[in-house]
């Protein structure tokens, strides 16, 4: 043979790799299972029993594609936010649409804006489209909307990311501030406004969906609070112009039948919904307790998981993990300074949470050993 097919020279020139080391590699990699699972900010407490159920009953029909336009859970969408289906476009995931807003807004060169640690699985895209990501440091361990606005400005880009609550730190924007900010967003730039972990803020944490605003779109998931991360349903709520646009380019067929109807049973289960809210506070509450009694702080969280400040910097951090990791504790931790010197763990269960108090002392004397 001589030659090989050439990929396009934006992808030729990417690295082959991963946002996140799934903790089944690591696994593989280790040779032992994890013991506790709480890394991934997967929900542990599971789906509604209303949806497994739907799901077990909707798995015979999977031989039919799913519904192309995702009309029932569109709907109950609507209804439950009070807007229109055609205000909403249900997705892969939240991951799965960013793709799509990255495909649909980016050229070659485009300048695009994101905090400087924030979730990475964005950035993949923006380098699958040849962007030019821009970051804007973190403030107070928030991601900083005012400043990251203020570069779509000088940077002349028409593309801003930013999660509300954030994913590492868990800190998060009172709507009001959030209307705030917003209100003096560029009409040419769009703002996408991620809030995976929404329904575990406090009240008054999301602003209310204005349908009138082409440039903000907001991404939910059912994978987070209805803990359906597996079955890879998200949607996207904008005004109707900027919705419709995504028909031009998603993998219409995208969607698992299975996942749809379970969605929807999840959505219909807001008293479970309730229940696992208060869950995760209860979790979260015991992640700080934890963290205290070893002298480490946590910082307050409105997601499901905790980031817990380590005191020092990115190697104690990262050697902190590893010793966990060792112990067969699944964590992670933020990827660049300063956030890294926070070790990150998701809620979970009690059982879980047994064994990560037993194993942090273990794992902090060990460093303190060994430093000594
Ligand atoms: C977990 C997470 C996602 C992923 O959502 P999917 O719907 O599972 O793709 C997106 N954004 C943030 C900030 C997250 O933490």
């Amino acid at each position: 043979m001589t030659g090989k097919p050439r990929l396009a020279s934006i992808i030729e020139a990417l690295p082959s790799t991963v946002p996140f080391v799934g903790p089944e590699a690591q696994e593989r990699q280790l040779g032992f299972n994890f013991k506790a699972r709480i890394g991934a900010n997967e929900n542990v407490f599971g789906p509604s029993p209303k949806a497994i159920r739907a799901m077990q009953n909707a798995v015979p029909d999977v031989w039919q594609y799913g519904d192309p336009e995702n009309y029932d859970l569109k709907n109950a969408l609507a209804a439950h936010h009070g807007i229109a289906p055609e205000n909403i476009m249900v997705g892969e995931g939240i991951d799965g649409l960013l793709g799509y807003v990255a495909r649909m807004m980016i050229e070659p060169g485009s300048a695009v804006i994101t905090s400087k640690g924030a979730y990475p699985t964005f950035n993949y895209h923006v380098a699958a489209s040849g962007g030019n990501l821009l970051t804007v440091p973190y403030r107070q361990d928030r991601e900083d909307l005012e400043s990251l606005i203020a570069m779509a400005r000088s940077e002349n880009s028409k593309l801003i990311y930013f999660a509300n609550p954030d994913n590492p730190m868990g800190t998060w924007w009172s709507a009001d501030e959030l209307n705030s900010v917003i209100s003096t967003l560029p009409d040419d730039v769009l703002l996408c406004l991620d809030e995976a972990y929404i329904e575990l803020a406090p009240e008054n944490t999301a602003p209310p969906v204005d349908t009138d605003r082409p440039n903000v779109l907001r991404f939910r998931t059912f994978s987070k609070a209805y803990g359906m991360a597996g079955g890879r349903v998200g949607y996207v709520m904008g005004e109707a112009q900027m919705i419709k646009n995504f028909d031009k380019i998603r993998n219409h067929f995208g969607m698992c039948r299975v996942s749809q109807v379970g969605a929807l049973a999840a959505l219909q289960d807001q008293d479970y919904l309730a229940q696992v809210i208060s869950q995760v506070n209860q979790s979260r509450n015991r992640i700080k307790d934890i963290a205290e009694k070893n002298n480490l702080s946590a910082i307050d969280s409105a997601a499901n998981f905790v980031a817990i400040d380590c005191g020092r910097d990115g190697d104690f951090a990262m050697s902190l993990l590893s010793e966990l990791t060792s112990q067969g504790i699944f964590i992670r931790m933020p990827g660049v300074a300063p956030q890294n010197r926070c070790i990150r763990v998701s809620v979970c269960t009690e059982e879980d949470l047994d064994l990560f108090e037993e194993a942090l002392p273990v794992a902090l004397e060990k460093l303190r050993r060994n430093s000594a």
